[in-house]
């Protein structure tokens, strides 16, 4: 009813706000500037309804982990202004989906994965921002290129065409303490500058973006440069544990 979204767009916008201002302080901290931070929110598992009172209180880019779950959304909604991010594993079948609902991936893991993106691209005739994901930690249940190999397959994407290639993502590890994934972030960061060096893109280096802190960890990503920072939770509250 009008009555609930009313409701539910109230406690939305106060959650946004308290994120919203923790973004700011901890910008702040690292003397950087509040803006140099976007916020992504990520609307996996969110209904259509809510998304669109998340838009009516501001956000204008959404994050989602599903091909499917975001192109029947992105179908739904009509909301000027908003951007949509993939900022989950992408199978090489979906790609041409995935190119049809979103504005930038987050998640490119896989040299091979790329080409097939590249490839759709160019018969789609457009230029897919990408960021390249990196298993800083190098855990077995996650994808990603391990730092090791980060920057051969940076120099394979770079030789494809109809990509721009935008920056680093990385997911950190489930940590109690925050500050425990510190170096995860420090390490993405410092990828970035070998990448700057070796790899430069255009007159002031680029590799501009570093997607990377969450519900439980983003402060501590801004302090350590992230410019993409992708919450969920702490906007919208916690998920049905099927969507985690
Ligand atoms: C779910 C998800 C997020 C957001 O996680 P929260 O803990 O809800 O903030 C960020 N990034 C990725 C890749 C995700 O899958």
């Amino acid at each position: 009813s009008e009555a609930t979204m009313d409701a539910i767009g109230e406690s939305l916008a106060e959650r946004l706000a308290a994120v919203r201002g923790r973004i700011a302080v901890a910008a702040h901290r690292a003397g950087r500037a509040p803006d140099e931070v976007t916020l992504v929110a990520v609307t996996k598992t969110i209904p259509p309804g809510v998304i669109a009172a998340a838009h009516a209180a501001g956000l204008t880019t959404f994050g989602e982990n599903r091909v499917q779950e975001a192109q029947s959304k992105r179908a739904m909604l009509d909301l000027p202004g908003a951007r949509w991010e993939l900022v989950g594993h992408l199978q090489t079948n979906k790609v041409a989906t995935a190119l049809v609902t979103f504005d930038r991936i987050h998640s490119i893991d896989s040299v091979r994965l790329a080409e097939a993106v590249a490839s759709r691209a160019g018969t789609q005739g457009r230029v897919v921002p990408i960021l390249l994901e990196i298993n800083v930690a190098g855990e077995a249940s996650k994808t990603g290129f391990s730092l090791a190999e980060a920057l051969d397959a940076a120099r394979a994407i770079l030789a494809l065409p109809h990509l721009r290639v935008e920056g680093l993502m990385t997911v950190a590890p489930i940590a109690a303490d925050p500050n425990n994934v510190r170096p995860i972030f420090a390490h993405l960061q410092a990828l970035r500058e070998l990448l700057r060096r070796e790899v430069p893109l255009g007159a002031d280096g680029g590799w501009r973006e570093l997607s990377m802190g969450m519900s439980d960890d983003f402060e501590v990503a801004i302090e350590e440069g992230a410019t993409l920072v992708r919450i969920g939770r702490a906007i919208f509250g916690e998920r049905p544990s099927y969507g985690a």
